[in-house]
């Protein structure tokens, strides 16, 4: 799997609902219009002891149970071993995220997301029952199973969802996961191929950083990487998914219109913040704004035509892998082409809100500390008085003038990359990378004080 720490999910791979291209297109929540207004008692920080020792002890609990019942799936005691192999990383590699605080909690989330597990688990003898919730600080709309008793929800999932019965058809998709035994089907092709060890090694190596999107997508694709099977099994999730959502009473053309949710979400870049708006937030009394900080590459000279607008409509069309998808549960369950949709409840509706408002908190949490200020200074644009808002621009200066003493900033500011960008974020990037040490802490200092 390719590393890139800025791009972790750049390997089109998966196990769960959506294979996401691209980590940051974070941006639709700010496409979708999130609130911002109700985001004033959040604080940027993910430091929960309490509940992060609480659900630690359940996961390692739940743990030890799962590699014990892995002794009733062999006689073969080196397949056993492989399972355990694999099975541990997986344990680290989430456990790390509990321990960092990246598994976190909403309650009336998750509640919510174990009662519609439960409804599921009610509608068929082979569903598995008292499946429980880990609730990830990704903004990804994504979620994942590796077989033992969790769902691995992303609250980006909240986010970008439009109502419960898209969440339904998300959770039955994994059910359905659960159901066929996805994950130990990919163990068992793994182990026939000797593709063992050296690669589970060499992944191990790569669950020490603190990003949870980046240890969600490192999990499925240590599970898949790269198979033809994952092909398969999303397509015998989907369809086994379908007939566990069918019951549960929800309109049959939201299951499919979730894939193009997917599509929304992958094609969303940063955008939006504005030339103009640098004087306005950068003109400071003990440091003038400075012209030459906007001075880079003629981005102009760039070919814009290959670029493609976010949210375009035909961009659903140039996906075959969603295209598939649909076309696949369409043909197997017409009804699902209907046009009826669901109406989002005033708790769905609620949820939703409380998951957007996490978006800008996460992008600082998880390190995107260049991508947390470019879009803090697209919410200040709308908002220029939001105090909040000033307070965690000078804490995004402080990490960024931090990074850019110990020369780390590329580990959490994107470079320029012509191909992939906006040009409002092109310009961000060449602000930030043009910025000395000096006069990013007097921009720090200054918002510090603001805030
Ligand atoms: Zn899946």
């Amino acid at each position: 799997m390719a590393v890139n720490i800025l791009h972790p999910t750049g390997s089109r791979i998966g196990s769960g609902f959506f294979t996401i291209g691209k980590a940051w297109a974070l941006a639709l929540c700010l496409a979708l219009g999130c609130s911002t207004t109700h985001a004033q008692q959040l604080a940027i920080s993910n430091d929960d002891k309490e509940f992060t020792e609480m659900i630690g002890k359940l996961y390692t609990a739940s743990n030890e149970e799962l590699l014990e019942a892995l002794q009733q799936e062999t006689d073969d005691k080196k397949l056993l071993r492989y399972y355990k192999e694999n099975y541990k990383y997986i344990f680290a590699s989430i456990n790390k995220q509990i321990q960092n605080g990246s598994v976190f909690n909403i309650p009336v989330v998750v509640s919510a997301l174990k009662q519609t597990l439960a409804n599921i688990g009610n509608q068929h003898p082979d569903a598995p029952k008292g499946l429980q919730v880990l609730l990830l600080r990704s903004d990804m709309p994504n979620a994942l199973t590796v077989g033992d008793k969790f769902v691995y929800v992303n609250i980006g999932l909240y986010a970008h969802m439009d109502n419960d019965a898209q969440i339904a058809a998300v959770l039955c998709h994994e059910v359905a996961h659960l159901m066929l035994r996805h994950t130990m089907q990919v163990f068992q092709y793994h182990y026939k191929k000797n593709q063992d060890q050296k690669e589970a090694a060499k992944q191990l190596r790569e669950v020490s950083t603190g990003r949870s999107d980046r240890a969600f997508e490192l999990v499925r694709g240590y599970i898949y990487q790269g198979l033809k099977l994952s092909r398969t099994h999303e397509l015998e999730a989907d369809s086994a998914g379908y007939i566990l959502y069918r019951k549960l009473g929800y309109p049959p053309a939201e299951y499919t219109r979730v894939l193009a949710m997917l599509e929304k979400f992958e094609d969303t870049k940063p955008d939006g913040l504005k030339t103009e708006s640098y004087k306005r937030f950068f003109n400071l009394p003990l440091q003038p704004f400075n012209d030459k900080w906007l001075q880079g590459e003629d981005f102009s000279a760039y070919n814009y035509n290959a670029y493609k607008p976010r949210l375009d409509k035909d961009s659903v069309e140039s996906h075959p892998k969603s295209k598939e998808r649909t076309a696949y549960i369409n043909k197997l369950f017409p009804e699902t082409a209907d046009a009826k949709t669901a109406t989002p409840t005033a708790a769905f509706t609620n949820m939703k809100t409380l998951a957007q408002n996490h978006w800008l908190p996460n992008l600082y949490i998880n390190e995107y500390y260049g991508l947390f200020v470019y879009y803090l200074l697209v919410q200040l644009q709308a908002s220029p008085d939001n105090k909040q808002y000033k307070e965690w621009l000078g804490k995004g200066f402080e990490k960024i003038y931090e990074a850019r003493k110990a020369y780390q900033l590329n580990k959490y500011v994107d470079v320029i990359a012509p191909k992939d960008q906006t040009k409002s974020y092109m310009e961000f990037l060449n602000f930030i990378w043009n910025l000395k040490p000096e006069e990013l802490e007097k921009i720090k200092n200054y918002y510090n004080a603001k805030g």
